[in-house]
């Protein structure tokens, strides 16, 4: 501003500041003869001659200004010397647009401003991409390079508002009932979330390390032991885990912890809390159904193959081996026999529509149940005139193949998928299939937004490898309280344990919410009894040493009064995904990393300042640094990082 006395805005809280009394997206016609300043980014530059038309941008939107040669030379050569990204300010009057010139595409579009002055506050160089066309496709590595650009687009900085919106209904939605916000550390020991702990050295006492939290799980847990009664945060969370697409090496969790809760009260809460932030942040979209289903996660393994279902469509599984063995004897097919007498299922799914399947796709589809594990993928068809194929007619017989269409609610001109394998592979290769062809067939409604409940998992599954039963989800989960007999070992030692143990019936009080067919996040009501604690640990392959070494302060924290409680993680990048219709969370994260684990603007990570390393007693005796942290390491990279600087 060359004005050398600075102005005080009107409000502090209002967005009018010494450059700008508005913003680029606030003037209407009703402002038509204001004389105002404004200032942004040129998003577009048209160059009449004696005319120039600026469209200014910033965060809030666009406004058309007009710089006209005879009425403002000044402010017309600066715009002439103005280019796309530079930051300017304007000084100018507002008029009301010529008819047949209004823009309804512009919230501003029924005015522009006609600018006395114009100042280039900071020059751009030619963006490496276009920030004024939204839609052109840009490579993600070099958004990733140029955050700070692919923020200035629209698509970017509308989910990342999104976002921000989602943020502040939860913490509005927590507030209201009774939630405290606190903050837990950074730098802490261990918590296993099953993955792999993110170490940083501790200078002060050398040869030791902080772990960085996969979540913050025992530190809620001690804060009901506190008293806290109610507790959440918005918490960063880090897991050293080979990134898959929608993985990141930190993310965050809507993370809350309540006392002397049942699963119910957690869900139930969750449940409103879920319901109220998506009508804030998107009301235009329905939610399928309220109250939002709850399924054992027996139902929903039978019914779906899933414990995370998108209830959107329906094409539930289908058990076939009631019709199979109507007729007393055996199905006529050995595959199906085999499997059914050692226990395991026959089940289908019905694909609408698909009855004219090509020979291709349908072994597209076997490979695909193949991948999964299956053995094999039969199917039966039933063309338009309702005639019944299938490549096993000849052992089942056409009454049979029919009696399975009709089981299975399939008419003509559909296809029936059947599964014959062990209960769990029937399940989960059933499961797979129907969201891929959920997928294929466009039968979720985008629109939709699908939560439900999936609980009472199974407590442990047995690791034969380690020869411990591994805690299904959470490993302080309770135990639904009249499977609380069930949590011993055949030999009476929790520290023997053995695949027969009764603990492997045990259900616990295990929850987790599904969002659209992804899993939004889980929780349980916690063992909050010492003794009970020590038994789980012990069933789960603890050593007594190891169980005190990684959660002795919490074992002693429940001597002191542990009160019942129980609590939930949610994703909110997944959650801020699926509300913004993406299906990578990189989407909705202001600098996600790669899929390696990189961060493209900043280069990390990189090489430490050898004397880093000295000053933690560490030396490095791995294979020679990848190329990118060599890179930033010489000071090369981009940004390079050498001494530290921008890490
Ligand atoms: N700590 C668990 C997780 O991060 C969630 C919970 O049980 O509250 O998945």
């Amino acid at each position: 501003m060359s004005d050398a006395t600075p102005v005080q805005p009107r409000n502090a809280f209002s967005l009018a500041t010494p450059y700008r009394d508005v913003t680029c997206g606030e003037l209407r016609a009703g402002d038509a003869g204001r004389q105002l300043r404004m200032a942004g980014w040129v998003h577009r530059r048209r160059d009449l001659g004696h005319l120039i038309f600026i469209d200014l941008r910033d965060r809030y939107g666009i406004t058309q200004i007009v710089v006209d040669r005879d009425e403002a030379p000044e402010a017309h050569a600066a715009a002439s010397r103005s280019r796309p990204e530079f930051v300017v300010s304007v000084e100018g009057k507002v008029t009301e647009r010529l008819p047949g010139t209004h823009n309804p595409s512009l919230e501003t579009g029924d005015v522009e401003v006609r600018a006395t002055r114009v100042e280039i506050l900071s020059e751009a160089q030619t963006p490496p991409f276009y920030i004024n066309e939204p839609d052109a496709p840009v490579d993600e590595a070099v958004r990733l390079r140029y955050r700070y650009l692919d923020i200035r687009r629209e698509p970017m900085r509308d989910r990342l508002l999104l976002r921000s919106a989602l943020v502040r209904a939860i913490r509005d939605a927590h507030h209201r009932a009774g939630f405290v916000e606190i903050e837990t550390p950074i730098l802490i020991k261990s918590t296993p979330e099953g993955a792999r702990d993110f170490i940083v050295p501790s200078r002060l006492q050398p040869g030791t390390v902080y772990a960085l939290p996969q979540s913050p799980q025992q530190l809620k847990q001690l804060l009901m032991v506190a008293g806290m009664d109610r507790y959440f945060q918005i918490a960063r969370c880090f897991r050293d885990e080979d990134l898959r697409g929608d993985r990141q090496p930190e993310f965050t969790q809507l993370d809350l912890e309540m006392s002397f809760v049942q699963e119910q009260t957690v869900m139930d809460f969750v449940e409103a809390m879920a319901i109220e932030v998506s009508r804030t942040v998107l009301p235009e979209r329905p939610l399928l159904t309220v109250p939002f289903p709850r399924f054992t996660y027996e139902e929903a393994m039978e019914r779906f193959g899933s414990d995370k279902p998108d209830i959107r469509f329906g094409m539930e599984l289908v058990d076939l081996a009631p019709v199979l063995r109507a007729g007393g004897e055996g199905t006529g097919f050995r595959v199906f026999d085999e499997v059914l007498e050692v226990g395991g299922r026959v089940k289908g799914i019905v694909a609408p529509g698909m009855g004219g399947a090509t020979r291709r796709e349908i072994d597209e589809l076997t490979a695909f149940a193949r991948r999964y594990g299956a053995r094999g993928l039969v199917h039966v068809s039933s063309d338009a005139d309702g005639a019944v194929h299938s490549p096993v007619a000849k052992f089942l017989g056409e009454e049979r193949l029919s009696a399975m269409l009709r089981a299975a609610a399939a008419g003509p001109g559909d296809l029936l998928l059947v599964v014959a394998d062990d209960p769990a592979v029937t399940a989960d290769v059933l499961g797979r299939l129907r969201s891929e062809l959920g997928e294929r067939l466009g039968l979720a409604d985008p629109a939709v937004l699908a939560y439900c409940w999936v609980y009472r998992f199974p407590m442990y599954q047995w690791d034969a490898d380690n020869h411990r039963w591994d805690a299904t989800h959470n490993p302080f989960s309770g135990v639904v309280p009249e499977d609380e007999p069930l949590l011993v070992t055949a030999s009476g030692d929790p520290y023997r344990p053995a695949p027969d143990d009764p603990a492997g019936r045990a259900r616990a009080m295990q929850y987790d919410i599904a969002l659209n067919g992804w899993e939004l996040g889980g929780g349980s009501v916690r063992i909050h009894r010492r003794e009970l604690l020590e038994r789980s640990f012990a069933l789960q392959g603890y050593s007594k040493e190891r169980m005190h070494g990684l959660f002795g302060g919490m074992l002693e924290a429940f001597d002191f009064g542990a009160p019942p409680h129980g609590g939930i993680a949610l994703g909110i990048d997944r959650w801020a995904a699926l509300l913004a219709d993406q299906t990578n969370i990189r989407e909705v994260m202001a600098f996600p990393k790669t899929s390696s684990g990189t961060d493209l603007m900043l280069d990390a990570p990189s090489a430490p300042d050898p004397a880093q390393y000295e000053e933690l007693g560490l030396r490095y005796v791995g294979p020679a640094p990848a190329a990118g942290a060599a890179g930033a390491a010489t000071g090369t990279g981009p940004g390079g990082t050498a001494g530290g600087g921008a890490a």
